[in-house]
């Protein structure tokens, strides 16, 4: 019956993407910036709480080699390691500088900058295309900005792929399970099915209990800072204004909420 249902949503989003859903789509995107419905700025600015992630690039480069954000993160979320780059599935990755920030000054990116390692994941757009065109709310945003997903309720119709301007999201062209060691199984997260969308969701079950994401609590270096962009007092909200940041492809509107100090 589950795979009936799933095989009928598919079919009948396909259906929507031939009866004019697509254009929707391409409009999204073609017009090169996403505007913030009233609705979404207004849940933003007066939520309690806004999480928030900086990366301080240079304490991360301070460590070269290390990879225990990624570790971290693909332990407690049971993210499947796979041999054929095709099939991997990525919630922390890493990608050179120059390929993460094209738009910088290319002087600094030939003088070694541009190959550094730099770490990426969702960035929890204020603003997320990916939950405007999923057809089924699998994808969604919480009052704190953390953008979810319900792998029950994907379809694997990978409309949150194609408007997602960051690459964020992976599709799980085969069965998860078998690029995980099961005897490392974590049981108190969901393993997933082939033909589901996934990525980062900043570790929210962490985060509901008082915790911080386990990238963050993974880096030695203290390179991943997490935090309320809300609370003036935060020290994220501190580093954040007073300190030059970036983030991803601003000019698309989507108001990324991970923040990078080079
Ligand atoms: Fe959605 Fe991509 Fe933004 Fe994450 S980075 S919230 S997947 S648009």
């Amino acid at each position: 019956m589950r795979t009936d249902r799933r095989q009928f949503l598919r079919i009948a989003g396909v259906a929507a993407l031939g009866l004019g859903l697509k254009p929707g789509i391409e409009a999204l995107l073609g017009r090169g910036l996403v505007e913030a419905s009233p609705e979404i700025l207004a849940q933003g600015a007066g939520a309690a709480r806004r999480w928030a992630m900086v990366v301080d690039l240079p304490k991360c480069w301070a460590n070269p080699g290390c990879t225990d954000c990624i570790g971290a993160c693909d332990q407690t979320h049971n993210v499947p390691r796979f041999e054929d780059e095709k099939k991997a599935i990525k919630w922390v990755w890493l990608e050179p500088y120059g390929r993460v920030f094209p738009e910088q000054d290319p002087r600094l990116v030939s003088a070694g900058l541009g190959n550094r390692p730099t770490p990426l994941l969702c960035n929890h757009c204020e603003n997320p295309a990916c939950v405007r065109v999923c057809p089924t709310r699998a994808t969604w945003q919480r009052p704190d900005g953390i953008v979810m997903m319900d792998f029950h309720r994907c379809i694997g119709c990978r409309y949150c792929m194609v408007a997602c301007p960051y690459g964020a999201r992976s599709f799980n062209f085969v069965d998860p399970r078998a690029g995980l060691d099961m005897d490392k199984v974590n049981a108190d997260f969901p393993t997933r099915t082939r033909g589901v969308v996934e990525k980062c969701t900043l570790c929210a079950e962490r985060i509901d209990k008082g915790g911080v994401p386990a990238c963050v609590e993974a880096c030695k270096q203290q390179a991943l800072l997490f935090g309320d962009l809300n609370d003036p007092n935060s020290q994220l909200r501190k580093i954040v204004e007073s300190r030059y940041t970036l983030v991803r492809k601003p000019e698309l509107g989507t108001r990324p909420q991970v923040y990078y100090i080079v």
